[in-house]
């Protein structure tokens, strides 16, 4: 497989036969990880990495690009099939670039907005003190109730008639439940704010119909293409069209150079694959896993923030375990177990973030794997083992047999070879 790489650089081979090995022998729980195809993986590897073409279709600042842009026409295409959008610019390199592009897209340094808090679920890019997001706007940002761990829509309107902003961010990087974008909606038409919705995690639930969709509301909807969609890192901007013209200003030249056209064409292939019936029963099972996993869990004595899931991904409250603070060590005891995932602030957070009391974990990867029902039982066992012995090694052991054997079930990328 690595014929060539083998020969000019046996370093960089080996980690990636090492890499694989990794992946093959263990489980991976992490929510916004998946398994690319092969048909997108050779994508990534053409030769569109050569070419150069600032701009946009049949408007490029470089010449040669006829080919690029059937690529990239297929790639728009496909997007706006799949969730039914008025325009789509797939250039964007990644999912913090794309928010940024919508930041400058629609608001001017210091203006007003809001954002799910960082540790209640939202993102970096929602408003973070340490990211662009918080430094260059004023976030006011909402949580989720103390109770219920939920998004209560009537406290998100209450702070927004309250902060005016001019732009209101529905969106969730580690938030277990469905999130009401119609509610979102009408509370910014309500204070007459922008809605941005980012759906990275969640898109491939979106363009299956299990999770309801921002796109017919949101003003711009953002997403990476490397998560549920189960594409190639980078990112896409969807938008109403009155907004069109802005958003691509500030992808480029706003902030972006030359867009990467192998990763287009691994967009343009992954959203082919998204639109076939099989991705629907995808999505489903990504679902029906994630609802056993929880089920399993909390028979097993393990407490969820919020009490379960309705999407791909839960997090694990270890301070009804006396583990607060220990969610870096538990996530080192599960990895030694074969178990991939990884530390997260709980919201509310009675530690640190780099030392915090959650554990995400989410079942996109595994799913693409082929587990279904009955391996969430024995992921379910493991975990809750590991976490109640997360210093007894011959009991972390004994799970990483279990997961080994599991493992060995269901190969993973079985063309790749040794
Ligand atoms: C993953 C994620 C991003 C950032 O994507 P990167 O590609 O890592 O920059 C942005 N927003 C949300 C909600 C995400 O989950």
């Amino acid at each position: 497989m690595l014929e060539f790489l083998e020969k000019t650089d046996p370093e960089i081979a080996q980690a990636v036969r090492n890499e694989l090995k990794r992946i093959r022998n263990g489980v991976e729980l992490i929510p916004s990880e998946n398994f690319v195809s092969m048909a997108v993986l050779e994508a990534m590897g053409t030769i569109f990495t050569n070419k150069y073409s600032e701009g946009y279709p049949h408007k490029r600042y470089y010449g040669g690009n006829e080919f690029v842009d059937v690529v990239e026409e297929l790639a728009i295409n496909r997007a706006k099939k799949l969730f039914g959008a008025e325009h789509v610019n797939v250039q964007p390199y990644s999912g913090s670039p794309a928010n940024m592009a919508c930041f400058f897209a629609l608001l001017e340094r210091g203006d007003i907005f809001m954002g799910l808090d960082l540790s209640c679920g939202g993102h970096l890019t929602h408003g973070s003190p340490v990211n662009f997001s918080g430094k260059w706007y004023r976030c006011i940002p909402y949580a989720v109730d103390r109770e219920t761990e939920l998004i209560d829509m009537d406290e998100v309107r209450k702070i927004a008639l309250k902060a005016k902003p001019k732009l209101i961010l529905s969106g969730l990087t580690c938030y277990p439940r469905t999130l009401d974008f119609k509610a979102f909606q009408e509370i910014c038409e309500e204070v007459g704010a922008y809605h941005m919705s980012d759906i990275s995690h969640i898109a491939g639930l979106v363009a299956a119909g299990v999770h309801p969709s921002p796109v017919p509301f949101a003003d711009v909807v953002t997403t990476t293409t490397h998560k549920t969609l189960r594409g190639p890192r980078g990112a896409m901007i969807m938008c109403k069209e009155e907004h069109a013209t802005a958003i691509d200003k500030a992808v480029f030249p706003g902030i972006q150079g030359g867009p990467h056209d192998h990763i287009t064409a691994a967009k343009a292939v992954a959203f082919h694959e998204d639109l076939q019936p099989e991705f629907k029963d995808y999505a489903r099972q990504i679902v029906k896993n994630a609802k056993v996993l929880a089920e399993e869990l909390m028979s097993l004595g393990i407490k969820l923030v919020s009490n379960g899931t309705d999407n791909h991904l839960m997090l694990i409250d270890l301070t009804k375990k006396n583990l607060t603070g220990k969610g870096k060590a538990v996530q080192n005891a599960l990895e030694k177990a074969g178990i991939f995932v990884n530390k997260n602030t709980i919201p509310y957070e009675p530690a640190t973030p780099f030392n915090p009391s959650g554990i995400r974990l989410g079942t996109p990867a595994i799913t693409t794997r082929g587990f279904k029902e009955s391996e969430m039982k024995v992921i379910a066992e493991g975990i809750a083992t590991v976490i109640n012995n997360y210093e007894d090694e011959s009991k972390i052991k004994k799970v990483k047999e279990d997961i080994l054997e599991l493992c060995k079930e269901f190969p993973l990328y079985p063309e790749l070879g040794e």
